[in-house]
């Protein structure tokens, strides 16, 4: 199901540039394909949509958002099935997603047929671009900025919404360690912590970086008031498997709503297993880990899917994570659950895929 939705201009690449490609070795986010979508707020509309070669951009050097972040991003991804038909997961939820994020940012909204026209009319002219191997896929950033030349604290007039694309390979990482953080944070309460905007990340690389420095990989931010419940991780959300059941910490506007973490919760809760979203303390996750009635914890976003913790350390105590066998755990099946049905192997009983013609 496919429609011009919007009028596009398309200018193709002179020449492709995908045999430079070592499809069996994708870094993430270090090739990007032939095209990318552009389109221009002014006026009060958004106009100039077009698809041209991948390139750079000419900016002012007071182009308003690289002073005060007037800048949101997405990240979803793009797949094929045996067919060779591309198949996108869940769209309209990062649309949905990416005017929130606008209008916490007092941005520019996006009307759902350019995005959804925008990112139809780039993967048919990069559809060669979507991996077809094994764990691979076509990872997609739109993203949207403020383009005034206009050096002074006020909401841009002009914004440019753009759209790109980078094949990516499977996230072969050992299951990361994460430091409960209780000294920086993320997001507090009336915060932007559940807009997906640039600042956000910023803030987040002093304290990660420390972190790292002490041997873990990744943090585990906790609330801003008390330091006492547990909110989410890098750019994922987090869950755990307590006496089996899923439990993950409710969102709030201090966390941002995952579209993975909402679809594991869909899917574990179609399969009969209790899922609680609530608060989560770091004392019961302890307590649940030394009793072992906290059997697995993993974090849950678009770039790796589920990625299960090792250990979790906190107040200078590492608290190590038993290895669940394959058979048993809860994060693989939903891992497999997932990929299937992204890929086409398995019925698409949610809805959720939709299909690039
Ligand atoms: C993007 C992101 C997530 C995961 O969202 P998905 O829609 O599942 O990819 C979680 N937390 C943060 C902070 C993020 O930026």
């Amino acid at each position: 199901m496919t429609t011009d939705l919007v009028s596009i201009e398309l200018r193709k690449a002179g020449r492709s540039r995908i045999e430079e490609v070592d499809f069996n070795n994708l870094p993430f986010g270090k090739h990007f394909s032939d095209h990318m979508f552009v389109a221009d707020f002014a006026d009060g509309h958004w106009q100039n949509l077009q698809v041209v070669p991948f390139s750079d951009f000419t900016l002012s050097p007071a182009l308003s958002s690289l002073h005060y972040g007037q800048s949101i991003f997405e990240g979803m991804k793009a797949y094929k099935n045996e067919e060779g038909e591309v198949l996108m997961f869940r769209p309209l939820e990062n649309w949905k997603r990416m005017n929130e994020s606008a209008k916490r940012m007092c941005m520019a909204t996006i009307p759902e047929e350019i995005f959804m026209g925008g990112l139809e009319a780039l993967l048919r002219v990069d559809a060669d671009w979507v991996p077809n191997t094994p764990d691979s896929s076509l990872y997609i950033r739109p993203y949207m900025f403020g383009t005034d030349t206009f050096l002074g604290v006020a909401p841009s007039k002009t914004y440019r919404f753009c759209i790109f694309t980078c094949p990516v390979g499977a996230y072969y990482t050992k299951p990361p360690k994460l430091k409960v953080e209780t000294d920086y944070i993320r997001s507090a309460p009336g915060g932007v912590g559940y807009a997906k905007c640039a600042g956000n990340y910023a803030g987040s690389m002093y304290p990660t970086l420390l972190a790292q420095q002490a041997g873990y990989d990744q943090l585990m931010w906790t609330d801003a008031t008390e330091h006492k419940y547990i909110e989410e991780s890098g750019t994922m959300n987090i869950m755990f498997v307590i006496n089996g059941k899923l439990v993950t910490p409710a969102t709030s506007d201090s966390i941002l709503k995952g579209v993975t973490r909402d679809s594991i919760i869909q899917v574990v809760r179609s399969w009969g297993i209790d899922v609680e979203e609530r608060k989560v303390s770091i004392q019961e996750v302890i307590a649940g880990i030394e009793d072992g009635s906290l059997t697995e914890a993993f974090g849950a976003g678009t770039a790796v899917v589920v990625s299960p913790y090792s250990l979790i350390g906190y107040e200078g105590k590492d608290y190590m994570l038993n290895e669940v066998p394959k058979e048993s755990s809860l994060a693989n099946r939903i891992f497999n659950f997932l990929n299937d049905l992204r890929t086409g192997r398995s019925e698409d009983s949610f809805g959720w895929m939709h299909k690039i013609v």
